[in-house]
């Protein structure tokens, strides 16, 4: 059995998305090619802030940790989880009947089987076609007063069903262009766009 780099799994709750404040088991990945400038998640990937010993577990191993709780569901994040092969781990997270979802930049192939799919694309490496298609929601990050509109036409059109959350970046959380864009869009469009936020962090719970 292979085996997957990890920089952390931990329990708590989701703080985004359609499924905010369910409780749920993390699973974060080493690795991520796309390097955002605001990433909140570096010490997967940036050679100042990766630790020296990267430590790797089994599927089986990953999913055993994740039954321990009373999670709902697990999330496969990153760092960007699809550069690794994702077949193993959620199947083995399935044998154990919890639902599995992804977070991913939608950069890359996705390996593996999903049961909700979170695309945040990032303009540093636009997302596959496919994988737009794929996401059950897509989240973009919000970090000026134009973004909504660009980040609408790279993203367009959508697949029916979908939810489109705008998420301030959060160095921009307080900034009032961003936030306007944001409230305007919501207004004005209704569905499929609803503003987000990360509630985790208000909560200081990752
Ligand atoms: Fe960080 Fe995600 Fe951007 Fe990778 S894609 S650099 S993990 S924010």
């Amino acid at each position: 059995m292979s085996t997957l780099p990890i920089y952390e799994t931990f329990y708590a709750w989701q703080g985004e998305g359609c499924h905010m404040g369910r409780a749920a088991f993390f699973i974060r990945t080493f690795g991520c090619p796309v390097k955002c400038p605001w990433c909140d998640s570096a010490g997967t990937w940036h050679p100042d802030w990766v630790p020296e010993k990267i430590e790797r577990f089994s599927a089986d191993e990953l999913a055993d940790r994740a039954v321990a709780h009373r999670a709902e569901f697990a999330v496969i994040t990153g760092g960007e989880p699809t550069i690794h092969d994702l077949t193993e781990l959620t199947a083995a997270l399935h044998r154990r009947d919890l639902p599995t979802h992804l977070e991913t930049s939608g950069s890359f192939p996705i390996k593996g089987d999903f049961d909700w799919i979170t695309v945040s694309p990032k303009w540093a490496k636009l997302p596959l076609p496919e994988n737009l298609r794929r996401a059950n929601e897509i989240k973009l990050i919000i970090e000026d007063g134009e973004s909504v509109e660009k980040w609408r036409a790279q993203v367009s059109p959508l697949t029916a069903g979908q939810v489109v959350w705008l998420h301030p970046e959060w160095s921009k959380r307080e900034d009032p262009a961003v936030m306007n864009s944001i409230s305007v869009t919501v207004k004005t469009q209704g569905h499929p766009f609803r503003a987000g936020y990360q509630l985790h962090r208000v909560y200081n719970v990752d």
